[in-house]
């Protein structure tokens, strides 16, 4: 047998560029996590070989034996998890979470209602040129220009006027939680299915540190490789037994054909350790760090350059920073915070003046250095070498020995 680096250099070299560049730098992407060694392990097994359509003790190959007892416990993991009835652990994205979940209610031409894209909406929540703005009809809602937060108001008001199907909460780039409870009530009173998408916050939620939308919601999507912290992959949850049948169905054979056995045992891993006091702590941590950026951005000498904190603050793991005010525009604050080793992703900021490519603003995360170790003294660090860096003319040489000694002081991935 055949390591990779003989058989294929090339893609060993990319890898060990890529886990040098991860041991580093200082990941900052909200959406971003470092997947535990088991993850990795459970992830790299050999259960990729196994073809497995159907669900467990109802599969349309032989041999599931092993991969029953994987998929059973995943299901059994993230039920207890969210307490939540019914799951369907085998989307390969958040992205066919979505087209699963909704197409288990919806038809085409039916309406959904979504927070706009440009408002920090997901693109399958009814971008033009996703499947969900092309198949469905979309209504979209948006944040309020003064206060930066969701207009529960034109959420009311759009929901009356367009009659949706789906109403659905759930964001990308928004420092906030949502009011579940005040969507059920929008949702019921135009008989429309509530769908959470929880895949940025979904961490959070299983730590106890941010309210469930279980309860509210008739579907509950999720990714778990953000906050959760687990391999690349989606999830369907539900209290409903017929919605449950509808959505597996939509899963398989509706959407996907062979489940990804190897993924879901990394699933199955990763639910198993957010339950733990260790997952909770380290999301703590999460919130902290988030909170000290924002603060650090939102003081008087980052007022001054013209940097500014949406929402004023934070609820969660990521600060949005708005810097139509600043010289720099988000590319340009990117590239910069890139220069001195944080990675971060521009993002439009509401009623952003710039194009999509450009932007005016940043969207900063938590959750990877979280992982790291790092605690609120290395977050308020980070923020300090934030705020230097989005200055003019910044010591970008002495910024970057700064994070060099982060990176140092919180080694990642020290048994691969
Ligand atoms: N839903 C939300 C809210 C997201 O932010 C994302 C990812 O960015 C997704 C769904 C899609 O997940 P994936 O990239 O796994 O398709």
């Amino acid at each position: 047998e055949q390591h990779l680096d003989d058989v294929d250099p090339e893609i060993s070299a990319a890898i060990d560029d890529e886990l040098r560049r991860q041991r580093s730098t200082l990941e900052m992407i909200a959406s971003e996590n470092f997947a535990p060694v088991a993850v990795l392990q459970a992830q790299g097994s050999v259960l990729t070989n196994k073809y497995a359509e159907g669900y467990p003790g109802r599969r349309y190959y032989g041999g599931c034996e092993h991969v029953d007892v994987v998929e059973r416990l995943a299901i059994d993991r993230v039920t207890a998890l969210f307490g939540a009835a019914y799951a369907n652990v085998q989307p390969h994205s958040g992205a066919q979470a979505n087209a699963a979940a909704m197409s288990a209610v919806l038809d085409p031409g039916d309406t959904i209602l979504g927070l706009d894209l440009a408002h920090g909406g997901h693109l399958t929540h009814g971008m033009r040129i996703n499947f969900s703005g092309r198949l469905y009809d979309v209504a979209a809602y948006h944040v309020d220009a003064n206060t930066g937060r969701i207009d529960m108001a034109e959420v009311e008001r759009l929901a009356h006027e367009r009659r949706p199907k789906v109403v659905i909460a759930g964001w990308s780039a928004y420092p906030r939680q949502l009011d579940f409870a005040a969507f059920r009530r929008i949702a019921d009173d135009v008989g429309a299915y509530l769908l959470v998408d929880m895949a940025h916050f979904a961490g959070l939620v299983a730590a106890g540190l941010h309210p469930n939308p279980v309860p509210h919601a008739d579907l509950v999507t999720t990714t778990t490789h953000k906050t959760l912290g687990g391999p690349r992959g989606g999830v369907v949850l539900t209290n409903d037994a017929e919605l449950a049948k509808r959505v597996n169905s939509a899963v398989f054979p509706g959407q996907q054909g062979g489940p990804l056995e190897h993924v879901i045992a990394a699933k199955a891993v990763a639910f198993k350790l957010a339950a733990s006091d260790d997952f909770a702590e380290r999301q703590r941590r999460v919130l902290d760090g988030a909170r000290v950026i924002a603060e650090r951005l939102s003081s008087a000498d980052c007022a001054a350059d013209g940097v500014r904190v949406l929402t004023g603050g934070t609820d969660v793991h990521l600060v949005l920073v708005d810097l139509a005010q600043s010289e720099l525009d988000g590319r340009q604050a990117e590239q910069r915070l890139h220069g001195v080793g944080i990675t971060v992703n521009r993002n439009a900021v509401p009623n952003d003046p710039r194009p999509p490519m450009v932007t005016s603003g940043l969207r900063i995360g938590t959750p990877a250095l979280a992982a790291r170790g790092f605690d609120a003294a290395d977050f308020a660090e980070v923020a300090d070498v934030i705020a230097a860096a989005l200055r003019p003319e910044p010591d970008l040489a002495g910024l970057r020995s700064r994070c060099e000694a982060l990176a140092a002081k919180h080694p990642l991935y020290a048994a691969l």
